[in-house]
């Protein structure tokens, strides 16, 4: 349930357009799993800091199988793991075991550099995997490992909002920021809700499961549509009851360079990090405790053929 970064997902530039647009993501199998990759996405590469969402799709006979991603490694992002149903083991390389289930949040901050591997358990794994990018003033820093078990909720006119990350109605979550965000889950019943958000942040509203509308445009589960900075309030509504949906913003972030699991802002930082990726260079990505295979980097397209 995490990357890697495809070629096909990155567009050279990100517009900003006057009112809600409208992005359908792209259908993926990641661990055999199958995923659509919301972000990044042919004309947007971040939303704030956010610069990958995969949103899970319920197994089925083209998928079959539990999710099994193997030791990886990452530079210069956050991933947050949240899910919906079902439960996930993370193991990383600074010694971490950590079950995870719908609700709590998974923090692992690279820095510099970490490696970990995830490990469905039992069935019926749903949630979304999110990466957030680093800021210069942490990129190259240690790495680090949060689990958050207990995370505010706030009530709004048609549901209830899990704030995971930064705060919203109120609610502010104890998770580590290195740029203002927020991220939420909103459970909605049916009806209109007006949320009132920050203007300097720019806005991403994922629905899992049912399409909502945000200000009246029409966004469908596995598509991203984006709120433009400037906004205080935006209204979204749902059809029925048991709706779901990811709001994920930020202040708009500076441009990265992303390749497979690695963000970073130049081309030699990531030749650099697959070099140490391959050579198994333990001061950069120590071992991970997983009995999964580690995962080769493939070899990057602006190297020359070995
Ligand atoms: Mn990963």
């Amino acid at each position: 349930m995490s990357g890697p970064v495809q070629p096909a997902d990155l567009s050279p530039a990100d517009d900003v357009p006057a009112g809600i647009e409208v992005r359908e993501g792209r259908r993926a199998t990641v661990g055999g799993l199958g995923i659509v990759r919301v972000l990044p996405t042919k004309g947007r590469r971040t939303v704030g800091a956010w610069c990958f969402v995969d949103c899970m799709l319920p197994s089925d006979a083209e998928h079959p199988d539990p999710m099994e991603v193997g030791p990886h490694p990452h530079i210069g992002l956050s991933t947050a793991t949240w899910l919906f149903a079902g439960e996930a083991v993370h193991g990383d390389s600074l010694g971490t075991e950590q079950l995870l289930r719908p609700g709590q949040l998974n923090l692992m901050t690279a820095g510099r550099g970490i490696a970990h591997a995830e490990l469905e358990l039992g069935r019926g794994l749903n949630g979304i995997q999110l990466w957030i990018a680093q800021p210069e003033a942490t990129r190259h820093g240690p790495n680090a490992f949060a689990h958050h078990a207990d995370l505010p909720e706030a009530d709004l006119a048609t549901g209830r909002a899990t704030v995971f990350m930064g705060s919203l109605l109120g609610a502010t979550s104890p998770a580590r920021q290195d740029t203002p965000l927020v991220g939420a889950e909103l459970a909605l019943s049916a009806g209109t809700a007006a949320l009132p958000i920050d203007p300097a942040f720019e806005h991403a509203v994922v629905p899992i499961g049912a399409a909502v509308t945000v200000d009246d445009v029409l966004v469908e589960p596995g598509w991203l549509g984006y709120v433009p900075p400037g906004r205080s309030e935006v209204r979204i509504a749902a059809r029925d009851a048991g709706a779901r949906v990811m709001l994920l913003g930020g202040e708009p972030f500076e441009r990265v360079q992303m390749w497979w699991n690695f963000v970073a802002r130049t081309q030699a930082e990531l030749t650099e990090a697959y070099r140490d990726w391959q050579a198994h260079d333990t001061d950069r990505f120590a071992p991970v405790p997983s009995a999964l295979p580690r995962i080769d980097a493939p070899r990057p397209p602006w190297l020359p053929a070995s």
